[in-house]
């Protein structure tokens, strides 16, 4: 007989036990070592039954060895130096406390996915761990931040294998008040009910969990409340579950009861509201929605006047190259409720213009999240230098007339929390050796410091943990379809063989089977008699997605194949449980997306953090760190004429990599160890270490973005208002009268034909203004070095020409001088563009005029 929901009864803790709430409740406990191994310690069969998780764990625990464990004076002493390690990391100043200047007092941060530990599957992928690293940095950097999700009831599915080789999903339920969550509640003690009227005369409710990462609070909302009729209470059952309006249902309780859950959190807690908002993806558009009713009908601001403070506060981050990726809704849909009491105040044709695909090669007929994330947000940005590119590119449409590169979406490398993701081993070496644990702040290649010897000894015995946790897994999975385990599982692996790990989600363009390509050669490197090779495999397909399960089981029918089986394995249910033991016990971490689909990339970060080499397609974050020493690229064959030939090229030179220049490096010993091998393991510590942490990414998205957002927020508040006012006015005149801007002359007469390094480089231009001001414009000389059609480079320099104080005829001069400090081939032109302080790029309104 199944429950349909389950309850937990918690024994009373004796008072000298009464830490272990405090501990259990705050997810620190997941990356820091010694609360970890404290919570394990009290009995470490049972921990890893539950599913390591210290709510659970006391649940689980039973009164006679708590009673026992409020004798041992050693775990008390354990106890209290944990809980006094949590006071002081709660309370003490860190990096934010000491810049200097004008900075948010808080910043909200949407998502649909939270990855914050494996008993929280609150995650699909990279996009909810990159959040869940980006809280932890958050805490660990002193920011104020508060996260905003969604409590999904079934969080993401469990994996499965069939004999047949057939991905199977199941959705175990969790249980909100056994994992380490409270209840918002309010004044009267009572749960804080956040309500959205929708259209139809429905109402959808929803009760608020927080989750405590570190010194950040994630809000999360939850419909599974008595008020809410039984579809409702559907509407946080599992994550990305159904499309359609159940997905839009889930986007308006993210976006709009988000924002409507910071508010009643701010005022229980009695903490300022947030100046910034940012919203990791798409998913979360509404937020801006909900805030410009708001703005509309408590301050009685004018569309446009909210649409302008909504814009200076948002930072919005784009993720994926991938239009599948994005989500897309009918318009009618949309409109429906766009016109509903929902979102009160706000012109419907207008708020729906701001997400609908009108611009060409889109559909007007589609309400796009990412074109409302980007006119909502006046700073955006992707995730890798390289993604930032593909983005202007990707979303250049919304900007018509407006140079690719000029396109105001800037870039912010993703990184990953190195205390989540570093190996406990590597920490502990870390420790003994530079005495902290925080490994990627240390020189690794100090030969001083850590000998070859040790280092390798710490990474075999990583290895040798994935191996055993491997072997345990395909018993597990052998034995949870009804079988009789095989003698070949028992060896399956070998900890002193060449490992390649390769894990992810299943879309098609990140190509889990390209190393099948060629079976028989595959074959021969994973079964050389003197130097074979091994791949440990994961991966989870969307339960919609056949296609995907098709890869997963044409890899696992090849991984049974008795030539290769136990040299090549698929381990299923792959989450951060896994990730955490397969990263480090790999030596080398494969990955091979379709260039340029792979927005950044952050499995190889980790593995790398824990001295493992990448080996990889030089996409996302590793076109841009790939130096040659800290791993190997794989060539991209973009120029092939067909996707087959492609695929052909690159799983060739994959193989060719693998053969000639990773097998020999590993394989060749000195005394034992592989001491190039280890040179570059140093190298790549060392180097990426300093730059693939979250805690390098939350610095970047601090000063970049979050500080301009909270001042331009500020500039535009003040006074009632006043700023966005006279902002919003200035936009709706310049786009009155911007038709009427033309550039009438061009006058560069003063530049010699045969100019030297030196000399000086005089421009006067004639501008039509119409309607504006000079004060309204930028004139700008554009010059830079111009190719044989004359198109100027896109490492342009720009220059500002001043009036010089003529206008005869409606004609206003302007002119600079500029001198020449580089030699070559140039070119320039002069354009005209919008000026307001307010402005984060000049081209960001699409006006921009060029002489002809
Ligand atoms: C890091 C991580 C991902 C994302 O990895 P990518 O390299 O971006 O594909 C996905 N799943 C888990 C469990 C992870 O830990």
């Amino acid at each position: 007989m199944k429950a349909i929901r389950t309850f937990t009864v918690r024994p009373v803790l004796a008072d000298a036990l009464a830490p272990l709430d405090r501990l259990a409740s705050n997810w620190r406990w997941s990356w820091s070592r010694a609360t970890h191994a404290l919570f394990a310690s009290m009995d470490p069969d049972l921990w890893r039954e539950i599913g390591e998780n210290p709510a659970r764990m006391l649940g689980a625990l039973g009164q006679r060895r708590l009673d026992e464990l409020s004798h041992d004076e050693d775990f008390l002493a354990r106890l209290r130096a944990e809980d006094a390690r949590l006071t002081a990391y709660l309370e003490g100043d860190r990096w934010y406390q000491s810049l200097e200047g004008q900075k948010p007092q808080r910043i909200a941060y949407f998502s649909p996915e939270f990855g914050v530990d494996g008993s929280l599957p609150q995650y699909s992928g990279g996009l909810g761990i990159l959040a869940g690293d980006h809280l932890k940095s958050a805490s660990d950097l002193g920011v104020p931040l508060t996260g905003v999700g969604l409590f999904y009831h079934a969080g993401y599915f469990r994996q499965s294998i069939g004999d047949d080789g057939w991905q199977r999903e199941s959705y175990p339920l969790l249980d909100p008040y056994g994992l380490g969550l409270t209840l918002l509640r309010d004044e009267a003690d009572a749960p804080v009910e956040i309500v959205l009227d929708l259209p139809g005369d429905r109402r959808l409710a929803a009760r608020v969990w927080i989750a405590d990462i570190g010194r950040v609070p994630l809000l999360l909302l939850d419909s599974e409340t008595p008020s809410n009729t039984e579809d409702m209470r559907r509407v946080t059952d599992r994550l990305y579950g159904g499309g359609g309006e159940h997905r839009l249902l889930q986007e308006l309780l993210l976006g709009v009861g988000g924002v409507r859950a910071l508010r009643a959190w701010c005022r229980l807690t009695r903490h300022p509201t947030p100046d910034v908002y940012h919203t990791n993806e798409g998913h979360a558009g509404f937020q801006g929605l909900e805030r410009m009713s708001e703005l509309i009908t408590h301050d009685g601001l004018s569309f446009d006047e909210a649409l302008a403070q909504v814009r200076a506060s948002t930072v919005f981050t784009t993720h994926t190259p991938v239009p599948a990726g994005i989500d897309r809704f009918p318009r009618d849909l949309i409109e429906a409720y766009l016109r509903s009491r929902l979102f009160e105040g706000l012109d419907t044709a207008r708020a729906l213009a701001l997400g609908l695909e009108e611009y060409p090669g889109g559909d007007p007929g589609v309400f796009n999240m990412a074109v409302l994330g980007l006119h909502l947000g006046q700073h955006a940005n992707g995730v890798s230098v390289l993604h930032g590119q593909v983005s202007r590119r990707m979303f250049g449409a919304l900007w018509p007339g407006v140079d690719e590169n000029e396109v105001p979406i800037t870039s912010i490398t993703n990184g990953v929390h190195a205390p989540t993701w570093v190996h406990p081993a590597l920490k502990a070496l870390s420790e003994r050796v530079f005495g902290d644990a925080h490994v990627p702040t240390h020189d690794w290649r100090d030969a001083e410091a850590v000998s070859d010897e040790e280092l390798w000894g710490i990474r075999r015995e990583m290895k040798t943990e994935l191996v055993g946790e491997a072997r345990r897994r395909l018993v597990a999975a052998v034995e949870g379809n009804g079988n009789v385990v095989p003698a070949w599982i028992e060896d399956a692996l070998d900890p002193e063989v060449l490992t390649i790990g390769f894990a992810r989600r299943v879309p098609t363009y990140k190509r889990l089977t390209l190393m099948l390509r060629d079976p028989e050669r595959l074959t021969r490197i994973l079964t050389d008699p003197e130097r074979p090779v091994q791949i440990v495999i994961g991966g989870k397909s969307h339960p919609a997605d056949d296609s995907g399960k098709i890869l997963i089981q044409q890899l696992v029918r090849f991984s049974r194949d008795p030539k290769v089986r136990g040299r090549i394995v698929f381990l299923p249910d792959y989450d951060i449980t896994l990730a955490k033991t397969l990263y480090p016990g790999c030596d080398v971490w494969l990955n091979n997306p379709l260039r340029p689909l792979e927005a950044c990339g952050t499995s190889g970060m980790k593995a790398a953090l824990n001295g493992a080499l990448n080996l990889s397609i030089r996409d996302g974050w590793w076109d841009e760190w790939f130096d040659g020493e800290n791993g190997w690229a794989i060539p991209t064959a973009d120029t092939a004429s067909s996707d087959e030939e492609r695929d052909d090229a690159e799983a060739s030179a994959l193989y060719d990599l693998i053969e000639h220049q990773l097998v020999p490096k590993f394989y060749e010993r000195e005394g034992g160890v592989p001491r190039e091998w280890l040179r570059m393991v140093r190298h790549t510590m060392t180097d990426l270490g300093k730059k693939a942490t979250s805690d390098r990414m939350v610095r970047e998205y601090v000063e970049r973005l979050y500080v301009p957002a909270a001042e331009h927020d500020a500039a535009l508040r003040g006074d009632a208002y006043a700023g966005a006012r006279e902002l919003a006015a200035y936009v709706g005149r310049v786009r009155g009268a911007w038709s009427e801007v033309r550039v009438d002359s061009v006058d560069g007469s003063g530049i010699p034909q045969q100019a030297q390094a030196g000399d000086t480089f005089e421009v006067r231009a004639g501008v039509r203004l119409g309607r504006l001001t000079a004060d309204d414009v930028e004139v700008e000389l554009a010059y830079g070095r111009t190719d044989e059609d004359d198109d100027i480079a896109d490492d342009h320099s720009l220059h500002p020409l001043s009036p010089t104080g003529e206008t005869t005829d409606g004609v206003t001069t302007f002119g600079c001088t500029l001198p020449l400090d580089v030699t070559g081939t140039f070119g320039y032109t002069v354009r005209v563009v919008p000026r307001h302080p307010q402005l984060v790029s000049p081209v960001e309104l699409g006006l921009v005029t060029y002489a002809s």
